[in-house]
């Protein structure tokens, strides 16, 4: 209903990704998180979601 989304903010919750482990952020391309070269940095897990999903 002519909800305006900043571009800053439509940048930021683009390709960013959520840890399940331990909930960090994690800024990469979906792509690479679909091909499993991204692993949070604090866990080492690969087990990551999209942080639009809530
Ligand atoms: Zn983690």
């Amino acid at each position: 209903m002519g909800t305006k989304i900043p571009v800053a903010q439509k940048r930021m919750f683009h390709d960013v990704f959520v840890c399940k482990k331990c909930n960090k952020k994690i800024r990469s391309q979906s792509v690479r998180v679909v091909t499993g070269k991204v692993k949070c940095p604090r866990c080492g897990g690969r087990a990551l979601r999209p942080v639009r999903k809530k």
